[in-house]
């Protein structure tokens, strides 16, 4: 159990690692791409500004025209305005009308948007103007708003006055840094440009090699899962091993002790002249020998099955006939140890079996559903037929098997409640000889059962 743990938090662990460094490696190549698209929208930007040069004054013809007719109506009305609180409240509507004016009257991103598809590069962004510095040129000149760091801005300007970026952020373009003057206003602007699908951008760049880490995330995952099975399956044959081996030992030494004390009693004085009881005696030996003899050919049959193909030497019968003859001879053999009710409907049946195993098979059910029960066995077999199969049911009133147990209950050495090989005693094998002669027959062998009140063996046999 330690070791399976153990065995399963170092395999979380390996897997948590990979996800991490995956993760590093896909974050690093998502800043590279994202930089890389930056750098390449900015040179761009920078191209076509410069090729603008000249007409620049076209592209804000429109917007021009409208500031020029709204500040001439402004300036009338500041003429008129004496009161502070009236002059704020106007400074702030001229901020506004701008703002709303330059962001959305300028023909500067068509323009752009018109230049980079003829670059074949991706032409679906955002723009955004931010204005400066906001002057009304009435009689006096009133300065509307101005960013505090505006004049060490203007100073900043490299020489080609272009583009600049935003400190720090690769997300926001700065293309130009226009000005423009009216008869009634000066302004002062930024015009950047936002990149609407940069993250599907990114993500078509990077879709090879996130293709390629979640592919070698899920193979890792499949590995590591097929490894740990295998290796509790490993474990778990090595336990049942293990079993088969201490409940070998002990079936074997039972009869083993009663030869040899059997023996002993024969060397003794007052037996010798016994003859009656040196015949017990030797009938006792006889009966441990054959017990003996049985469980040795059991593994040996078992070993030679695993390394040939199950030879069957079948023949056609009457499977009533036959049934009745098994729990006959069942039924005096172990003393009327159980009260055996017979049903049959086979319709004179006849099933091609190889009556040795074929009687194995009947026989081991029938001595499991004596042994493993608490009270007096009652055992009810079943017996059908129809077109395609035969059908044989035992249902027994024994101690029943539970949900976990059935799964493996035909595998070979598995015993229910392995611990306990004291109370009932066995190899795991009856079971796993079962299924085995079922499926050489082409049928099978299924199990219903309920802990505390019995269970159902049907076995199925081609007609
Ligand atoms: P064995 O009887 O030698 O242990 P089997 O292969 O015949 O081996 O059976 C495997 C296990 O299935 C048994 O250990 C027992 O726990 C369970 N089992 C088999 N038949 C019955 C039954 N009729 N009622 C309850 N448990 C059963």
């Amino acid at each position: 159990m330690r070791k399976r743990n153990t065995v399963l938090i170092l395999g979380i662990l390996a897997f948590a690692l990979m996800i991490i460094a995956q993760v590093i490696i896909i974050r690093r190549g998502w800043k590279q791409v994202d930089e890389m698209i930056y750098h390449r929208y900015r040179s761009l930007s920078q191209e076509a500004n410069a090729a603008l040069r000249g007409s620049r004054s076209m592209v804000f013809d429109t917007v021009s025209y409208l500031l020029d007719y709204y500040t001439e109506d402004i300036v009338k009305e500041l003429a008129q305005t004496t009161d502070d609180q009236q002059l704020e409240n106007i400074k702030s509507d001229i901020f506004d009308y701008f703002s709303t004016a330059l962001n959305t009257e300028q023909d500067l991103s068509l323009y752009l948007s018109e230049y980079f598809a003829n670059q074949d590069a991706e032409n679906e962004f955002s723009h955004r103007i931010i204005i400066t510095n906001l002057e009304i040129l009435g009689e006096d000149t009133l300065l509307v708003y101005r960013d505090p760091a505006f004049r060490e801005r203007r100073t900043s300007r490299d020489s080609e006055g272009l583009a600049y970026s935003l400190k720090g952020s690769t997300s926001s373009i700065l293309v130009t840094r226009p000005w423009l003057v009216g008869n009634n206003y000066a302004v002062n602007f930024d015009y950047y440009i936002d990149f609407t699908f940069k993250r599907s951008m990114i993500l078509k760049e990077l879709s090879a090699s996130l293709g390629l880490s979640i592919f070698s995330i899920v193979i890792v995952v499949i590995i590591f899962l097929y490894t740990y099975r295998n290796l509790m399956e490993e474990r778990r044959l090595s336990e049942l091993k293990t079993d088969f081996i201490n409940n070998m030992t002990h079936e074997l030494k039972t009869p083993l002790a009663t030869i040899t004390v059997a023996g002993k009693t024969l060397e003794m004085e007052k037996i010798r002249h016994d003859e009656s009881k040196i015949l017990d005696t030797a009938k006792l030996i006889g009966k441990q020998s054959v017990h003996l003899n049985q469980l040795i050919n059991m593994i040996l049959e078992i070993s030679m099955w695993e390394r040939t193909e199950f030879q069957l030497d079948k023949k056609k019968v009457d499977i009533e006939e036959i049934m009745n003859d098994i729990v006959t001879s069942f039924r005096t053999g172990c003393g009327d140890c159980a009260s055996l009710m017979e049903k049959y409907t086979f319709k004179g049946a006849k099933a091609d079996i190889d009556l040795v195993y074929f009687t194995t098979l009947i026989n081991n059910l029938l001595s499991n559903a004596v042994k493993y029960c608490d009270k007096e066995p009652v055992i009810n077999i079943e017996g059908d037929a129809d077109d395609n199969n035969i059908s044989i049911k035992i249902t027994d009133n024994g101690i029943g098997i539970n949900k976990s147990d059935q799964k493996h209950i035909f595998d070979k050495f598995y015993r229910a409640g392995s611990g306990n090989i004291h109370k009932y005693k066995g190899l795991g094998l009856g079971l796993y000889y079962v299924k085995k002669i079922a499926t050489a027959h082409g049928g099978d062998v299924t199990v219903s059962s309920k802990p505390g009140k019995g269970s159902i063996f049907t076995v199925r046999i081609p007609n």
